[in-house]
């Protein structure tokens, strides 16, 4: 009945953490069968739902994505949430090996008073509602002030400084959702500040980033030159992307710009900056609205140097008017199933090389092996690692293919019995057709679905 020669191998979540892992395990295994589920009805992950609408060519992964996708020895479940429709366990039964690749899709908070107010969002959501994340759609976001803080210096706090000040000429051709580009155009906000703890050496974002805000169109920089006091005179120890970046924010903030750059700042209508050595401390409410009017901001100092050095509090605080706040201090992976084992202080899942602690026949990729930071391409090395440790658990018999498994065959009867559809990856093509359809309509890549609800009409119409 079963194929019992080939491994069966599963893999949760179809972000580049699943889709990698599983690209190579197929490469590398001309016998590995191998399955996705996700929990979404649509595949990608956070190349669909967290980069940038106006980074179009870091979605090019999407094309190896689909070959891995559409291999005759690969499946596609979408619309299938492990650890509510079917456990690990469930899983571990049916296949000989997991792998645990479903991403980081909780956020760190501030942990600060205000957290909760209106006209403060979690950029993890803010993300979400530009992207099309079906439970980010209701967000509204207020955009009805000037000054907008942005919590966090790492490259999502700069796709979101960008996408809030951007022309939108500029955004109107990309797959931004429609509704996003409407209340954008609407927009009030003027200023954008950009927060991080500690100083310019340590930013957390990369140069791309950085030259994209120099570069945005309609706005200018204000910086404090205080910031970068000292920054010169250290640069020459410090390594060479580093350096290239801090080159780049000290001429931003300190030179004389030349007469076409001078003409271009004078015409802006929006600023954008950032605000060194400040910590949060609360968010301040207008009485009246109990809106969103200022955010207290702690003045810290530095102890140490490089990429080590501590924020230290001062005791010094002072209050920047704002209406709109967003926190962009990281993504925090999730337990999906209480029998997994979780390190809740890291937020990952504890493993070696990607072989889950205490779990035989359990592995993870992705941001729930390794953490929410690195680009696609760190994500694509570590992916592979897993695979790697797997194939090694298969030759050296750490890892028991030779039992006969019944793979999505018992897995699927099971969700069935439970009423969940999945959705195939031909049915994902269908709303990637509709989608498509509907982006040539206005000019753009593709207008993205928004409810779980229209996606699931289309797949299984
Ligand atoms: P994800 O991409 O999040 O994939 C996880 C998948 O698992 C998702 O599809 C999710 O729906 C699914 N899942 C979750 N829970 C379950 C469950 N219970 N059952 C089944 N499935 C589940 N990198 C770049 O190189 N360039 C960029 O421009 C860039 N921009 C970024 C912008 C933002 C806002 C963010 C947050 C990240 C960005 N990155 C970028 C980084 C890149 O997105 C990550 O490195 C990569 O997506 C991590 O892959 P992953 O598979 O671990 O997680």
């Amino acid at each position: 009945l079963f194929s019992s020669c080939s491994p069966k191998v599963c893999v949760v979540g179809s972000g580049p953490g699943g889709f990698y892992t599983a690209q190579h395990l197929i490469k590398a295994r001309p016998d590995v069968e191998l399955d996705i589920y996700e929990r979404l009805p649509v595949p990608f992950g956070l190349v669909r739902f967290g980069v940038a609408p106006d980074h179009p060519e870091v979605k090019n992964v999407i094309n190896t994505f689909t070959q891995t996708a559409k291999h005759s020895r690969c499946n596609f479940y979408g619309n299938v949430n492990v650890g509510r429709d079917v456990t690990i366990n469930e899983l571990k039964e049916a296949y000989h090996a997991v792998v645990l690749s479903y991403g980081a899709e909780g956020n760190r908070t501030m942990g600060v008073p205000g957290e909760d107010l209106a006209g403060v969002y979690a950029a993890k959501d803010f993300v979400g509602w530009y992207n099309g994340l079906p439970n980010c759609r209701e967000l509204n976001p207020d955009l009805s002030c000037e000054t907008a803080v942005i919590l966090g210096q790492g490259n999502v706090a700069l796709d979101v400084a960008r996408i809030l000040l951007a022309p939108i000429s500029m955004l109107k051709s990309t797959d931004i959702t429609q509704p996003a580009l409407e209340a954008l155009a609407q927009s009030q906000v003027r200023r954008v500040l950009i927060v991080g703890r500690r100083g310019p050496l340590q930013i957390a974002c990369t140069i791309k980033e950085i030259r994209e805000m120099v570069n945005l169109p309609g706005t200018k920089p204000e910086m404090l030159p205080a910031d970068f006091e000292g920054i010169s005179e250290v640069l020459k120890d410090v390594p060479r992307p580093r350096k290239r970046l801090t080159e780049l924010m000290l001429k931003t903030a300190l030179e004389t710009p030349g007469e076409k750059e001078l003409e271009r700042r004078k015409s802006a209508s929006r600023s954008w900056g950032f605000r060194f050595f400040r910590s949060p401390v609360e968010v301040l409410a207008e009485p009246r609205t109990n809106k969103t009017s200022a955010i207290r901001l702690a003045v810290n100092r530095l102890e140490g140097s490089g990429a080590d050095a501590q924020a230290v509090l001062t005791g010094e605080v002072e209050d920047v008017t704002c209406g709109l706040v967003i926190s962009s201090i990281g993504y925090r992976s999730l337990l999906i199933d209480p029998g997994l084992p979780f390190d809740s202080r890291k937020a990952i899942i504890p493993n070696s090389m990607g072989r889950i602690q205490h779990t035989p026949g359990v592995y993870c990729s992705g941001w729930v092996k390794t953490g929410p930071t690195g680009v696609i391409a760190t994500t694509m090395n570590n992916s592979f690692d897993t695979a790697r440790s797997m194939m090694e658990d298969m030759d050296s018999g750490a890892l028991d293919v030779s039992a006969v498994k019944s793979g999505s065959q018992s897995i699927t009867a099971l969700l069935r019995g439970r009423g969940v559809k999945p959705v195939t990856f031909a049915d994902w093509e269908k709303i990637d057709s509709v989608e498509t359809k509907k982006g040539e309509a206005e000019g753009k890549p593709r207008e993205k679905l928004l409810s779980v609800e229209e996606m699931l009409q289309v797949a299984q119409t």
